[in-house]
């Protein structure tokens, strides 16, 4: 049985480790146009339910991911220079994408898996590419070009905002929303640590306040000259990064791909990851998402072991219905932030500060706004910390990390 991955992002690498691991004697093959090391984007944030899988998984390469990966503990929002407000019991795990992808290529490559980088097909190639395996595997993100060959039933709408994947060398401890506001209206970013002491800061803003400043007619580093004065007060004297990969880095400043597609299979080619599905990079899910396609397309291979067909129609049934909700979530998150100047003018710090937790409008209880009141208070703060510590350790011990005394 021979499986063909196309892009080696999450879902092709991990598509391929896991073709890999449960046949060890099958062809596994992954394409990318691109060298190795040459990826676009800086860092990206998981939770325990990424961690969860990985080490139900594939142990091994998790736990190499986990040591690579830093914890951050807080989560704080920052308008201009008033008083930081905390979001209470958040945490999470970040680490720089390169880095990630370095880890997955070499368990793949470990496993047997043949990497074929600078591999790039021509549409043509790509439209016959189901006949060269038994599962090809589309996982080209999201300007997937397997995707428009075939016939998936796609629609793509993009988002209103202007955003740049931008780094630092400031290493901020906790994940940051900072805002501020200019004389061409508000612009923020969402900033946590990745690797190696840099930070990720994805810097957002409405297209008026990004013409406004002039970021749509300055060169690439001028523009983030300007930015490093806007936030010159959360980058602690540092300075912003351009993002790495050829492309990004040349023109950075992009807006949001919405992808949706009515089904993932077409033969046996099957699709996985943002060339199937996009989330709004506000809710950090879909390198999560990704990997968790692969999974979900590798159990049901398991299941219909004979039957690639089976197999695939299985995959996109199950698998389509849980992405289709968190989409939807994501897209209120991605509205709520198109919104944003209306919601922030004006608007008490800690009161803006709920809303933003609360932007998929999943917290509609009033207790929970009594809770966010007490989270700023720093005593009762560091006691919500330390259960959550707590919690956090229980789920690291259930899944089988080392947890150090
Ligand atoms: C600003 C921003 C911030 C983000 N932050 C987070 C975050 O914090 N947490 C999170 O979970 N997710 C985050 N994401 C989303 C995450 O990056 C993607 O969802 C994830 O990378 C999808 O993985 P993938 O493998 O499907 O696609 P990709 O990672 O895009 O990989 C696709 C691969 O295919 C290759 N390729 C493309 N076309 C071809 C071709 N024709 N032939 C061969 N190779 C090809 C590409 O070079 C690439 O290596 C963020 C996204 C953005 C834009």
């Amino acid at each position: 049985m021979k499986t063909l991955c196309v892009g080696g992002g999450p879902a092709g690498l991990y598509s391929a480790i896991l073709a890999a691991l449960r046949e060890p004697d099958a062809e596994v093959e992954v394409l990318e146009r691109y060298a190795p090391g040459d990826t676009h984007g800086w860092g990206v944030v998981f939770g325990e339910s990424l961690l969860d899988d990985l080490y139900r998984n594939d142990p091994e390469s998790a736990r190499t991911l986990r040591d690579a990966a830093t914890v951050w503990s807080r989560q704080v929002v920052r308008v201009g220079g008033a008083e930081p407000v905390y979001l209470g019991g958040r945490y999470g795990f970040s680490m720089g994408r390169t880095r990630m992808l370095e880890i997955l290529t070499a368990r793949a490559e470990e496993l047997g898996v043949r990497m074929r980088w600078g591999t790039e097909l021509a549409d043509a190639d790509l439209a016959g590419i189901g006949d060269e395996a038994d599962v090809v595997v589309g996982a080209d993100g999201a300007g997937s070009r397997v995707r428009a060959v075939h016939d998936f039933r796609t629609t793509v709408t993009s988002g209103r905002n202007r955003y740049a994947w931008l780094g630092t060398e400031s290493p901020l401890e906790a994940f940051t929303f900072a805002f501020e506001r200019t004389d061409a209206g508000w612009i923020w970013f969402h900033g946590y640590p990745s690797s190696g002491g840099t930070s990720t800061c994805i810097v957002e803003c409405t297209p008026e306040t990004w013409s406004g400043l002039g970021l749509d007619t300055l060169d690439v580093d001028a523009g983030l000259r300007l930015l490093d004065g806007v936030f010159a007060r959360h980058l602690g004297g540092r300075t912003l990064l351009r993002p790495p990969g050829r492309a990004s880095a040349a023109a950075p400043w992009l807006t949001f791909r919405h992808v949706r597609t009515a089904g993932w299979v077409d033969g046996s080619v099957v699709l996985a990851g943002d060339a199937a599905h996009t989330t709004h990079f506000a809710i950090g899910s879909g390198t999560t998402l990704a990997v968790q396609d692969a999974i979900r397309l590798a159990e049901s291979r398991a299941l219909f072991h004979d039957d690639p067909a089976g197999a695939l129609a299985g995959y996109d049934a199950v698998r389509r219905q849980e992405v289709d909700r968190i989409q939807v979530e994501a897209a209120r998150s991605m509205t709520w932030f198109e919104r944003l100047p209306e919601l922030l003018e004006g608007s008490d710090p800690v009161r803006f500060a709920y809303e933003l937790l609360d932007r998929r409008g999943d917290h509609s209880e009033s207790w929970r706004y009594g809770v966010h009141l007490a989270t700023q208070v720093a005593g009762l703060r560091k006691v919500r910390q330390g259960m959550t510590r707590v919690r956090r350790t229980a789920r690291a011990v259930r899944r089988g990390e080392r947890v150090a005394p």
